[in-house]
């Protein structure tokens, strides 16, 4: 019986050890967190079990329904109409539907029409390689035109990505779009997708049925060392012992990676530190009464530095009113040191700009959540650029999130991709 220590005990830690486990291997999984779930765990939000960054389910997530319908919990996914809303200038307007796009009074005609044909043949697209070497705000400017670019795109990219916003991959920008554009019960309705109880009761599927296989997870116990000889895996060191391997599955953010694996061939350490990533600082509040009638609202306001906010609780039913104000920063950006109370003030002032009646009264809790490495930066291209996920080290594996480009990351491409790598050390 193979032992293998996988690392990281997100989500796509998760899978790969199940399936790791099911196919005979002896398995330990190391998590740095003292829960598993990486991006995708809970917190204790005041009594309210819920998810440190929001999370919501697509018609496509194929790859989630079927662990789903593996652990007998199809039953748990629900689907709902949502509603979208852009927050344009100091006014709310609707957003989402044929309607709505026609009514928005920002836009001519022409670029409404050049906009609804864009989104409509992205989701019609199938194959991503023509867009690989294209970059995104070009790609999107041909198709809609710069009013439409400023008044739709420019914004949201600024405060997404910074000073990566020119830089970013055609590809990877549009599967986003499809992968929204295709979770629709018609034309007019948009429908998203959570899970009863939340991440969670995923997550806790997957840990008794690694507990049954007579899988370990260690919580708590980062992996400080990956030990190599002789250009092969041996095991791992934590701040606990040095324990043997024979096979070695990293799921870590990709920055890690250098530190973690000094034995790496210098040029595939340039290529794993080269991988930029965006922060995210979430502040969630739990409200009294709804901040609006929507799911996901588009902001566009010169007062507010977020390009959107997800007020949960218009999809998943909850004993209060959730949203989640999301500041996605690069980690340099002077702003990502702000406390988390002065994230929280700013927040709030952005509902009270929302909601003009809105005032503290309101506001039952606030939280903020933190990750480093949110979400990788794409550019055109990046796939090449990345090392191969079995390493040229003897039966070491090394994959994250960027893996799965050009989709962007989301629990079904990560089981997935953990899946995959299974089946890569089977064979
Ligand atoms: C703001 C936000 C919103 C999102 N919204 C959605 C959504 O709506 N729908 C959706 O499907 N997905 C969404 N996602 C993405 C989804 O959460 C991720 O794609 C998925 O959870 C990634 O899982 P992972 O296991 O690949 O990586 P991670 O969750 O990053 O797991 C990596 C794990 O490695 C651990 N680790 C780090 N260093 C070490 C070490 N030295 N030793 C051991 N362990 C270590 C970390 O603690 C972490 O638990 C969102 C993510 C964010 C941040």
């Amino acid at each position: 019986m193979k032992k293998v220590a996988v690392l990281g005990a997100g989500v796509m830690g998760l899978a790969c050890a199940y399936e790791l486990l099911k196919r005979g291997y002896q398995v330990d999984i190391y998590e740095a967190d003292d829960r598993v779930g990486g991006m995708s765990a809970h917190f204790d939000f005041n009594g309210m079990s819920i998810e440190r960054y929001y999370h919501f389910i697509c018609k496509t997530d194929h790859d989630l329904f079927a662990y789903l319908a593996e652990f007998g919990i199809s039953d748990k996914l629900h689907w709902v109409d949502t509603r979208m809303g852009y927050f344009y200038d100091g006014k709310l307007y609707k957003w989402g539907t044929p309607p709505a796009l026609l009514s928005f009074p920002k836009l001519d005609l022409i670029s409404k029409l050049r906009y609804a044909v864009h989104a409509f043949i992205s989701t019609k697209r199938r194959d991503w390689s023509g867009l690989d070497k294209k970059e995104a705000s070009q790609w999107i400017r041909k198709w809609i035109g710069d009013r439409a670019y400023k008044v739709l795109w420019e914004k949201l990219f600024a405060l997404k990505f910074y000073g990566y916003k020119d830089n970013l991959s055609a590809a990877w920008i549009w599967t986003r779009i499809r992968r929204i554009g295709l979770s629709r019960r018609s034309l007019m309705h948009e429908q998203l997708g959570y899970i009863e109880g939340g991440s969670e009761t995923l997550l806790a599927c997957f840990q008794t049925a690694i507990g049954r296989l007579g899988g370990r997870i260690h919580l708590g116990l980062p992996v400080e060392k990956v030990i190599i000889e002789q250009q092969k895996v041996i095991g791992v060191k934590t701040r606990q012992a040095e324990e043997n391997y024979d096979i070695v599955v990293s799921t870590v953010p990709l920055p890690f990676v250098s530190r973690l694996i000094p034995s790496l061939a210098d040029e595939q350490r340039e290529q794993y530190n080269n991988i930029s990533n965006i922060a995210v600082v979430c502040v969630i509040f739990k409200l009294k009464r709804p901040l609006t009638e929507n799911f996901w609202l588009n902001i566009n306001d010169e007062r507010m530095q977020i390009p959107g906010l997800i007020e949960f609780s218009n999809l998943r039913p909850l004993d209060a009113h959730i949203v989640y104000v999301p500041y996605y920063l690069p980690q340099q950006h002077p702003k990502f040191k702000l406390s988390d109370e002065q994230f929280k003030a700013e927040a709030k002032s952005y509902l009270q700009m929302i909601k003009a009646d809105f005032g503290s009264e309101d506001i039952i809790d606030m939280h903020v959540s933190r990750y480093r490495f949110a979400q990788p930066i794409c550019p055109p291209g990046f796939l090449e650029n990345l090392p191969p996920i079995q390493n040229t080290i003897k039966n070491l594996y090394i994959a994250d999130t960027s893996y799965y480009y050009p989709e962007d990351r989301s629990i079904t491409e990560s089981v997935k991709l953990g899946k995959k790598i299974a089946n890569l050390i089977q064979a």
